[in-house]
């Protein structure tokens, strides 16, 4: 069960070019992950720690996960992922044994990147912690914080958190020396979701009457989880009318079918 609790990636693929519309955020992210994993001697030199934790909070399908498998492929760091909801278990100290198994296996698999998904479900403010499970929820954080805090000594470790419920984490886990660096990840701009959509149809047979700018137009409030599954949607569309090029028609059907809230229908949608 622990080894399906989490996720280990020795080499993942994803880089940052195929990240749309965030730039200022890989920005921040690369000089507070990539940085100290590159260069620690240079963090040394100067004479301060570099930040132990990045937290990146936004709406679902933004590219929080992709950043971190970015930091992890372009440092050669294992990439291991857990989510928050995995560590809230059953049977009491059990939530504290796999954290403690987390960075155990980051330490031997150093240099590592430590993504810890949804960390909303174990670090959110104490609502009613009378219940047995907030207190056992409430160790895992303890454990969390503990790790976190004993970090120097455990070589070549970056931890990234995401959260979409930034309102709902415990002031514990911002302190500094623990999730310091709040990054915030939006939905996309106009110009972020022409980029979007750029790099989701590099594959694609696309006719010449597909206009970019108008589809970043017409999909304001779309994440980048929603704009892929839109281009795959549109690919769908040219196949069941046995095309192989993909059109501005496909495209509009397939916003159309999403703005219906057919979106269950979709692949990958979050
Ligand atoms: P969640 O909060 O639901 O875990 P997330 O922010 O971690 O979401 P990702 O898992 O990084 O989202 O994104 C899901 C998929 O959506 C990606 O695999 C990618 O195909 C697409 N996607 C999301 N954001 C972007 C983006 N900014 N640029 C390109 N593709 C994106």
């Amino acid at each position: 069960a622990r080894a399906q609790a989490m996720e280990v990636d020795a080499s993942p693929t994803v880089s940052y070019e195929d990240i749309g519309g965030i730039d200022e955020q890989i920005r921040e992210v690369r000089e507070a992950v990539e940085e100290p994993l590159v260069n620690p001697e240079q963090f040394e030199a100067a004479g301060i720690e570099p930040p132990s934790g990045v937290l990146l909070h936004g709406p679902p399908g933004t590219g929080k996960t992709m950043l971190a498998k970015a930091v992890a492929n372009r440092t050669d760091a294992t990439f291991i992922k857990m989510a928050g909801s995995e560590l809230v278990q059953k049977f009491i100290g059990e939530g504290a044994k796999l954290v403690r198994d987390l960075f155990s296996l980051a330490a031997e698999r150093e240099p590592a990147v430590i993504f810890i998904d949804e960390i909303d479900a174990v670090a959110s403010r104490r609502t009613d912690s009378k219940t047995s499970g907030d207190a056992e929820v409430q160790r895992t954080m303890m454990q969390l914080l503990s790790e976190m805090d004993g970090f120097e000594d455990r070589g070549n470790i970056r931890i990234i958190a995401a959260t979409n419920r930034f309102d709902m984490l415990d002031s514990a886990i911002l302190r500094p020396g623990r999730f310091d660096r709040l990054i915030e990840v939006p939905n996309p701009t106009v110009e972020g979701r022409h980029r979007i959509l750029e790099i989701h149809t590099g594959d694609m047979n696309l006719a010449d009457d597909v206009d970019f700018d108008r589809l970043a137009d017409e999909t304001e409030g779309f994440s980048g989880a929603e704009i892929e599954s839109l281009t795959t949607e549109s690919g769908m569309f040219a196949i069941r009318d046995d095309r192989s090029e993909v059109t501005m028609a496909d495209f509009e059907g397939a916003l159309e079918k999403m703005e219906a809230g057919d979106k269950s229908s979709v692949p990958n949608l979050r």
